[in-house]
């Protein structure tokens, strides 16, 4: 008996199936290995190594899964199977060199000189650390590839500071294999932004929660909600309300709940739209698209479909890989994707059109 996994977590399945509808890889696959049962099932066949760690089965199924966590909030046994995947590719990947666009991108986020390099070339916002209030976690793929979206959330709420030097999460350790890398950026980022942390991120927005508590960190929109924000403004095109669609984060709606607040403030600005299969994963999911780049197109293709279906004019994301991968699959369609932030500052008449086809 090894002692990859937490026994308790790992008992906890009880075989029953009602995961398997909500999992994107089974839809794809039809296949068993592909859907949370059946990846427990091999966790459960490696902790007692009846298969070995290099067993094909296993490193493909823990790869191939894309941690969206859909199969938590169906579960009737309260299975944790985020955090047992976390594990498992702890222990797949230890001793091991990872894939190159990983290791990368672990080397460059775990350094937050280097991300603090990214202000001098993109104009994030920037302010003095507040001790005590509240901070905006800039993220490291955020201020890099949209800088105008912390620039949109502190014209939002300016009590937000936004300190440059702030670090990573640590959520890109945790989800590729380093979850000790991971525990220890969260913690050294919550030392640097003492008070409650407020992020545009899903994914670090549930990262953090682990490791610093669920009352330190708080989703935008969420924290948008709890302050009784009331959005200005109105969003239009061609002379109309704008019509305008969300895409969950995964790790935002899973793990911490929160889906009710996007959805009323976008129906505060325009008309909202609720897009079939609106809480399931776009494909993004961390560095799944860079590594399995087909799955995450196999992945996000029934969504583009249903975005062109809906004939609305944004689609909003809260998390920057959402948003990345919602720009890629929307080249050369009317529909813009925006991240909420971008939204709401653009109703208010505080924010540029997003760039896109009009
Ligand atoms: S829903 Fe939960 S208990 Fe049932 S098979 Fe899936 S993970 Fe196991
Ligand atoms: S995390 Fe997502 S892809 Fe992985 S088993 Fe759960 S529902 Fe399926």
């Amino acid at each position: 008996m090894s002692d990859i996994f937490d026994k308790d977590l790992l008992q906890r399945c009880i075989s029953c199936g009602f995961c398997l509808p909500a999992c994107p890889t089974y839809a794809l696959t039809g296949d068993e290995a592909s859907s949370p049962r059946g990846r427990i099932t091999l966790m459960r066949a490696l902790e007692p190594g009846e298969l070995a760690a290099d067993d094909p089965a296993l490193v493909e199924q823990s790869s191939f899964c894309l941690g969206c966590r859909a199969c938590e909030p169906v579960c009737p046994a309260g299975v944790r199977y985020g955090a047992l995947l976390e594990q498992w590719r702890d222990h797949q990947w230890r001793g091991r060199r990872r894939p190159w666009p990983a290791r990368l991108l672990m080397g460059i986020v775990a350094r937050a000189w280097l991300l603090g390099l990214q202000g001098l070339a993109r104009r994030h916002a920037r302010t003095r650390p507040a001790p005590a209030g509240p901070s905006l976690l800039l993220g490291c793929v955020e201020r890099g590839l949209y800088p105008g979206v912390s620039r949109a959330a502190v014209r939002l709420r300016p009590e937000l500071a936004a300190p440059s030097r702030q670090g990573c999460c640590g959520a890109l350790h945790a989800h590729n294999g380093d979850s000790a890398a991971g525990a220890r950026l969260a913690r050294t980022l919550g030392g640097r932004l003492p008070g409650t942390i407020v992020t545009t991120a899903g994914g670090c927005a549930a990262h953090l929660a682990e490791h610093l508590g669920r009352d330190r960190v708080r989703e935008f929109g969420e924290y948008l909600a709890e302050q009784g924000h009331r959005p200005a403004g109105e969003v239009r095109v061609a002379g109309r309300r704008a019509r305008v669609a969300l895409q969950d984060s995964c790790h935002g709606r899973n793990a911490l709940g929160v889906h009710r607040q996007p959805r009323q403030l976008i129906a505060a600005v325009a008309d909202y739209v609720e897009l079939p299969g609106a809480a399931d994963c776009c494909g993004a999911a961390g560095t799944y698209a860079l590594l399995r780049p087909h799955d995450s197109r196999r992945v996000l293709a029934p969504k583009l479909a249903a975005i062109e279906q809906a004939d609305v004019d944004f689609v909003v994301a809260v998390n920057p890989g959402c948003l990345r991968q919602l720009r890629r699959g929307l080249r050369g369609s009317r529909v813009r994707a925006v991240h909420l932030a971008e939204l709401l500052a653009l109703a208010g008449g505080n924010g540029p059109y997003p760039p896109g086809r009009r």
